[in-house]
């Protein structure tokens, strides 16, 4: 078989390749068994309950963080394939994305669900929020969104703001929300999905979750100290979370996503490391669905194969670590914090080295541009420091001097 051909059967293939599973791991507990009503062969093979929403979503669906003006065929061709769940937030792209999203659903506004976003700090007041969601319903072509989230979420202060519930109780008289949740993949996440269960605040979450920040990864792997799972409590927030019935959506799925450096190991295989990150974290047991960036037809062909969440096998296990061995020292587990406190300068350091992982490891440099200017302290104090603080405070052994440094001076 060509290499074509080969990656052309693994996008398509892998949702039936079952073979070697690995047993224990447990099935999704929201799955709907059904299948999908004119499923697509290689398309969606299954959709899944969203929590109490009752929405009935594409397991894997569409991110647009990476969307761009004149993309409207990466949407068409995901809604060709089943995709009927779509996320989008007014920075996404400076507002193309949700614009790129409206001008491509027209017409097939009822047979989709859409999810907007905003950042809604401590501070911020109703009306700020009122006119994030209305200028993104104006780009998106639409009256209402399906969900709306507080976006990136770090901070538990953020979700007392009673701003917040003001907003969202009008928005949804108004008819312009039909449910709200909270997005977050920075530090203090697992603390902030704690606090928004304990209050019962959101319909839903989006959350930053793979395989290598699961605790159980680790466990089946190795047994040595070698690599150490750092989101020990976020599985068990993610579950409390479930016990309410809100739904999850996991992202950053992908870790990383250094596909092209998995292609040497992928070669041979049935799966690609992309479809065993999808069907690993599909079947944790406290994830309803997730949502990538969708950035080419191809990358959405070979997410797609991973629909359905066949179980992980020994080979995509086998990638898995391969992955996480090439990027351990680099990769920022973005929740983790451990590091807190260390910067005397306050420099986010979690959120520093994300915005880095989207230039240097997504190759997406407009958007990690963007990202970086909404921090709202820089690393600029990186270039005078001389890193002794924060040496050594990286439980995973990031040098996050050496790191940070060079990121401000590619990102500002
Ligand atoms: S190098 Fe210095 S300024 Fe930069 S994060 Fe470390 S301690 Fe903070
Ligand atoms: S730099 Fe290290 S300690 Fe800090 S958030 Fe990232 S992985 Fe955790």
């Amino acid at each position: 078989m060509t290499e074509l051909d080969r990656r052309s059967f693994l996008r398509l293939g892998a949702a039936t390749g079952v073979a070697g599973a690995l047993p224990g791991l447990a099935a999704t507990a929201n799955a709907n068994t059904t299948p999908a009503t004119g499923a697509v062969k290689g398309g969606v093979q299954r959709y899944v309950r969203l929590g109490r929403t009752e929405l009935q979503i594409s397991d894997i669906s569409f991110g647009s963080s990476r969307l761009r003006m004149g993309e409207e065929r990466l949407v068409d061709h995901a809604f060709d394939l089943g995709v009927n769940y779509y996320d989008t937030a007014e920075s996404y792209t400076r507002g193309a994305s949700e614009t790129v999203l409206g001008n491509a659903l027209v017409g097939k506004r009822d047979k989709v669900y859409l999810a907007s976003k905003m950042i809604a700090g401590p501070s911020t007041r109703a009306g700020q929020l009122m006119s994030a969601l209305e200028g993104s319903l104006e780009r998106l072509r639409t009256d209402y969104v399906d969900i709306f989230f507080n976006h990136a979420v770090n901070d538990v202060d953020a979700l007392k703001n009673p701003e917040w519930f003001e907003f969202v109780e009008k928005a949804k008289r108004q008819g312009k929300i039909r449910f709200t949740g909270m997005s977050g993949h920075a530090g203090y996440l697992a603390e902030c999905v704690e606090y928004a269960v304990s209050q019962d605040m959101f319909d839903t979450m989006l959350l930053a979750q793979n395989f290598g920040e699961d605790p159980s990864f680790f466990e089946r792997v190795t047994k040595s100290f070698d690599f150490v799972a750092n989101q020990q409590s976020l599985p068990n927030a993610m579950l409390k979370a479930r016990e309410k019935d809100v739904g999850i959506v996991a992202m950053k799925v992908l870790r990383g996503a250094r596909l092209n450096d998995m292609r040497p190991y992928e070669a041979g295989g049935d799966t690609t490391f992309a479809q065993a990150a999808f069907k690993w974290t599909l079947n944790t047991g406290y994830v309803d669905a997730a949502i990538i960036s969708m950035t080419s037809t191809d990358q959405i062909d070979e997410y797609l194969g991973a629909s359905g969440a066949p179980e992980v096998t020994d080979a995509d296990l086998d990638l898995l670590k391969q992955y996480a061995a090439m990027t351990d020292a680099t990769y920022c587990r973005h929740a983790c914090n451990d590091c807190a406190g260390a910067c005397p300068f306050n420099v986010p350091m979690a959120d520093v080295l994300r915005t880095r992982m989207y230039a240097t490891d997504y190759g997406d440099f407009s958007f990690a541009r963007d990202e970086y200017a909404a921090l709202d302290v820089d690393a600029s104090a990186c270039l005078t420091c001389d890193g002794s603080p924060c040496a050594g405070a990286c439980t995973h052994d990031i040098d996050i001097a050496k790191l940070c440094a060079p990121t401000h001076q590619m990102l500002s």
